[in-house]
């Protein structure tokens, strides 16, 4: 598809299809329809002009990156692909992306564009340091009561009002998360997903076709580089692919609470197993991300904003300790070059299909060697960790590895003392580690390397 800028429509025959779906609009819906199409409009044009290039494949590697030969053969025989994106007369944060004869619509719920938006606000107050651990959680919960609301609350109002000091950087914000989910859309289009019926008659809402976990994650890849080629930046990509995680999250967070309220023991279980099996874990969405985008790019703006999406979210925040890391820096400084350099290359790994594995034989042999070198493995593979994440789940690989090595490490050495003390100046230095292994337990992320 040419990028040429005509102000060429979508084709009427799709046009009608959307149409189709709309139904009679009131005066208000007509008016937020229209400000939606004005905003998406040329997005979708150059989102699928910079599909049609053949370098999209370059950079898609890492964890849960999509087959890049599945990728090229199709954008080889890739028409053009009529992608009409509008706004759906439903309430909710929430989109889909289905294909009728004449092309594919992007359906956003009506709601999505307004909570964004109160989300970027919500967001910019917190990097603005205009709001307190109470205030934060107050409106957060403000936030997801308005979710079937068009109007803000009267508190969201007074914060928009009177604290958030930067009104331009909030609006940019919510506008680039709005753009990534419009991203995320196309490219489920561009792959040809057509999701599936949920697996379970759930009494709360679920949208009527769900993607699975995989099929998320290879939009999300491929969102990232049309978003990095269309809007010429790979930092508002990963900004804006952030926020939307961060609301989704949030969203998918409270439908999980809602629904156990509701339901009680295995129901509630298959409800919440359900939900992880279609919404990937943030972690793992941004790690998608990067394979679009090439490499993590920690630009202080994503830092800022991973640290209040963290703060709303209510996770704590990322301190490391500086004795704890000062502690393995004297490690590292009285160790051998040549274990230092082992050690890097086995936690480098190598990439195979999805996932960067590691030569776990390798990696037990070198924390077995003796205490000396297990605790240069410990050093490198937490400085290098910290190093890599400065922000929320920045590199993937990175914690892996770590992973890696504290299951190694206290495997062998559960009854040294050192050791001992090493695990827990790793807690000091890194806060998420606990969290990293949960998510990573329940993800399968790590994978020994099959050929060795
Ligand atoms: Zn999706």
């Amino acid at each position: 598809m040419s990028s040429s800028g005509a102000q060429s429509d979508w084709p009427a025959a799709l046009e009608e299809d959307y149409r189709r779906t709309q139904g009679r609009l009131s005066a208000a819906q007509q008016h937020r329809r229209a400000a939606f199409d004005t905003l998406t409009r040329r997005w979708a044009r150059r989102l699928l002009a910079a599909g049609d290039d053949q370098q999209l494949v370059l950079h898609a590697v890492g964890y849960g990156a999509p087959d890049p030969t599945v990728w090229t053969a199709k954008a080889r025989d890739g028409a053009p692909l009529p992608v009409r994106v509008g706004l759906a007369p439903q309430p909710r944060f929430d989109a889909e992306t289905t294909q009728t004869p004449n092309g594919w619509l992007v359906m956003v719920k009506e709601h999505t564009p307004a909570l964004m938006n109160d989300y970027g606000w919500l967001v910019t107050a917190v990097v603005d340091g205009s709001l307190d651990a109470e205030g934060i959680r107050s409106l957060r919960d403000e936030l997801l009561r308005t979710e079937r609301r068009l109007e803000p609350e009267a508190d969201l109002r007074q914060l928009w009002d009177r604290r958030v000091g930067n009104a331009a950087d909030a609006s940019v914000r919510g506008a680039q998360a709005l753009l990534f989910l419009v991203a995320h859309e196309v490219s489920h289009a561009l792959w040809g997903h057509q999701g599936e019926p949920p697996r379970l008659e759930l009494q709360w809402d679920v949208p009527a076709r769900m993607h699975g976990s995989q099929e998320e994650l290879h939009a999300d890849t491929t969102a990232a580089h049309l978003f990095s080629r269309a809007g010429g930046n790979r930092e508002r990509a990963e900004v804006g692919a952030r926020l939307f995680f961060g609301m989704t999250h949030l969203i998918d967070e409270e439908i999980a609470r809602r629904a156990a309220k509701r339901f009680t023991g295995v129901f509630a279980q298959r409800a919440r197993d359900y939900l992880q099996s279609t919404h990937p874990h943030p972690m793992l969405r941004l790690a998608a991300t990067h394979a679009g985008l090439g490499t993590p790019p920690p630009s202080e703006e994503a830092i800022a904003v991973q640290g209040a999406i963290d703060a709303i979210a209510g996770r704590p925040a990322l301190v490391r300790d500086e004795a704890a890391l000062t502690a393995f820096r004297d490690v590292l400084a009285g160790a051998e070059d040549g274990t230092i350099v082992e050690t890097l290359g086995v936690l480098e790994g190598r990439q195979v299909g999805d996932v960067h594995a590691i030569d776990l034989g390798h990696l037990e042999a070198l924390v077995r060697r003796d205490i000396d070198t297990a605790l240069t493995v410990v050093a490198v593979a937490v400085l290098r960790y910290v190093q890599a994440n400065p922000a929320r789940w920045t590199d993937m690989h990175t914690a892996v590895a770590l992973i890696d090595v504290d299951a190694a490490i206290s495997r062998r050495w559960a009854a040294d003392a050192a050791v001992e003390r090493a695990l827990h100046q790793i807690r000091a230095a890194i806060p998420e580690m606990d969290e990293l292994l949960d998510l990573t337990r329940h993800s399968q992320l790590t994978q020994s390397d099959p050929e060795q």
